[in-house]
């Protein structure tokens, strides 16, 4: 039988993406520096490796709303709520830009950012224009940072979380691996942190109803809007689009390097290519 995770050597085209609630401290919401550091260390050594690197970053919403000191954005449906969610995002993406920009060139890399809503995918102009961008900035080196577009997409138009807008942007550059750093170890039968006896899995070679189903536990974090059921939504995206997928935690950054040394960590999601997967379908009928 192939090994899998051997398979994970030769991969070309990375996507990672990685959370609010990894990026920040749990006890001040204030940007965790160090493991911001190791990230882009890691992403700059894969890239280094020759290998086409895309991060996916959330944290613009929490960056901004540290910079103007709100603690708490009450409900998004109320429209005064919505602009200080986008108006924070609007400060937090500069930020955060900031602060990547600044660490990859320390490790002499070029990053350019993608920021992208559902009309991205949907619109066939715009995702002729964005699949373009896409190549050519690998083409040329560069580290693309990704996020959603959150000071214009509203609930019509939103994504909604990063965990989904990687898969999406795995899809549409045809990238060979998504990895999904996030606050859990992987997928587990039940949510471990209210049931003890909840057993990891690995290794996942198809995505079947029951385990949609498994997924509806939430990791509980108050920060970031991905749970295990979105990231279940990316593994399907991913795998039907031809990439593997690993969710892994965030804990230790120096995961990716194993990971990509072909360890058995976090749950992998075995690619699963479909030509009939239609990525526009799918993204048009999100939240529907
Ligand atoms: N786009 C949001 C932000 O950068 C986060 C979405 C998510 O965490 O899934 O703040």
């Amino acid at each position: 039988m192939v090994n899998l995770r051997e398979l994970i050597k030769d991969k070309k085209r990375i996507v990672v993406k990685i959370g609010s609630s990894s990026l920040q401290h749990k006890e001040t919401g204030d940007m965790d520096y160090i493991r911001l550091e190791k990230l882009v260390r890691e992403l700059s050594d894969i890239r280094n490796q020759g290998k086409d690197v895309i991060l996916v970053t959330s944290g613009a919403i929490a960056a901004g709303k540290k910079a103007v000191g709100i603690t708490e954005i009450k409900s998004e449906s109320n429209s005064h709520a919505m602009a200080v969610k986008q108006a924070c995002s609007a400060i937090g993406q500069a930020r955060l830009m900031m602060t990547y920009n600044k660490l990859f060139s320390e490790y002499n890399q070029v990053s350019a950012q993608i920021l992208m809503t559902k009309n991205t995918i949907v619109d066939n102009l715009n995702r002729y224009n964005a699949h373009n961008t896409f190549t050519e900035l690998l083409a040329m080196g560069v580290i693309p940072v990704v996020n959603e577009n959150d000071t214009v997409a509203t609930y019509e138009i939103e994504i909604g979380d990063n965990d989904t807008l990687s898969a999406i942007v795995a899809a549409l550059v045809d990238a060979d691996l998504l990895i999904l750093l996030s606050d859990i170890d992987g997928l587990y039968t039940d949510d471990p942190r209210k049931n003890k006896d909840a057993k990891f899995i690995d290794l996942v070679e198809e995505i079947t109803p029951e385990l949609m189903e498994m997924g509806k536990a939430s990791t509980g974090s108050g920060v970031g809007t991905g749970g295990m059921s979105t990231k279940l939504i990316a593994a399907k995206i991913a795998t039907a689009s031809g990439a593997d997928m690993v969710i892994a935690n965030s804990e230790d950054i120096g995961v990716l390097h194993r990971i990509m040394n072909g360890k058995n960590i976090g749950t992998l999601f075995a690619s699963n290519k479909d030509d009939n997967f239609d990525l526009v379908g799918f993204v048009e009928n999100l939240h529907k």
